[in-house]
């Protein structure tokens, strides 16, 4: 019997597993088979605090991991495949065992979105990608496009100049989500340019990508367009496909949680992006991760305290 079991292995769940093994609850932490979240697959972060020169994704989740094991987290790179929070103890399955624990953290984060277009699928790791730092460098003087307008989008479009001879972002509007700074950046760089108002509505080419198919909304027009790759950005889905029918789920699929990081199960707490449709940020994960350890650990306490036996079990 695990005292707390963190589900995840982003910011959120890895700052959980700081506090936690810090408050000496030795938290086992199933990472899932690709340890670290949406970090390690990014470039530099330059917005998370204490690191003015700017910090690699993976460099700083590796620093959270290292963080959480010198305090004692006991950190399993496995996939939780099923759970069962319907009574005490809360069951966590993955594929070989079975773990019970008094209190559950579920930092599962998101996911990138695909387009669910024709041809995506198909041709995907073959031209398609939601990932430019895993992929970009497969596209060296290539005509890259980039679809997306929110900070993701502008992020990957920029990284990828490193490479593409062009790359070129494809809004289904005519200005952009990102901020500021971000879309300043992508206006102001001289490889990058942008189609406006239009849709990908399919991917061309049978062993790798020759071009897409593209409708302009305002008009209606389609036309082919001829480039290398596509870098989707157009934003997240939550984790919690395991979680369905176990907790309170929005219709966007995000753990519901209205008093801070307390989810429908008493002992089940959240945090991070699984929650988050709002900031979805490395900081403010981080933050939650405090949060829902520091209420798993008041809610054993006030469980161990009224039932000493528990201790025991
Ligand atoms: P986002 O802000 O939700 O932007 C998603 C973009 O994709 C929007 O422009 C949206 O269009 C477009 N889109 C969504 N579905 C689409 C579809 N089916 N077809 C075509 N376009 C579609 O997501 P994000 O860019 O991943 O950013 C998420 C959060 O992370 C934000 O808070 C962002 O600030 C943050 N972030 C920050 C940084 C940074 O600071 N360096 C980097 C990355 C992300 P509409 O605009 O029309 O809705």
């Amino acid at each position: 019997m695990e005292r707390l079991i963190i589900i995840g292995s982003g910011p959120a769940g890895l700052t959980a597993a700081i506090y936690a093994a810090r408050a000496n609850l030795k938290p086992l932490v199933l990472a899932g088979g690709l340890y670290g979240g949406q970090l390690m697959l990014t470039t530099e972060v330059e917005n998370y605090p204490g690191f003015p020169e700017g910090i690699m994704g993976p460099d700083l989740m590796m620093k959270f991991r290292e963080q959480a094991e010198r305090f004692g987290a006991q950190i399993e790179n496995v996939d939780v495949t099923e759970v069962d929070f319907s009574k005490q103890p809360l069951v966590v399955r993955t594929a070989d065992d079975e773990y019970r624990a008094k209190t559950v953290i579920v930092a599962t984060g998101a996911s990138a979105r695909w387009l669910q277009i024709p041809g995506e699928e198909k041709l995907r790791g073959r031209g398609v990608s939601t990932c430019a730092t895993c992929d970009g460098a497969f596209f060296r003087n290539k005509h890259i496009v980039v679809v997306g307008g929110g900070d993701s989008a502008m992020e990957e479009a920029l990284f990828l100049t490193r490479f593409g001879h062009k790359v070129t972002v494809v809004h289904r509007r005519n200005h952009l989500r990102a901020s500021k700074i971000m879309a300043d950046r992508a206006h102001a760089h001289e490889k990058i340019d942008f189609i406006w108002d239009t849709v990908v509505d399919g991917v061309l080419g049978d062993t790798h990508m020759t071009g897409l198919r593209l409708r302009n909304i305002e008009d209606g027009s389609a036309f082919d367009f001829d480039a290398d790759a596509l870098f989707i950005a157009i934003g997240h889905d939550p984790n919690t496909s395991v979680f369905k029918g176990q907790l309170e789920l929005d219709e966007a699929g995000y753990i519901v949680s209205p008093d801070g990081t307390m989810t429908n199960i008493e002992g089940v707490f959240v945090a991070g992006d699984v929650n988050d449709l709002r900031y979805k940020q490395a900081i403010t994960a981080a933050g939650a991760g405090c949060k829902a350890a520091m209420d798993a650990e008041r809610y054993l306490e006030a469980l161990e305290f009224s039932m000493p036996e528990i201790i025991a079990s």
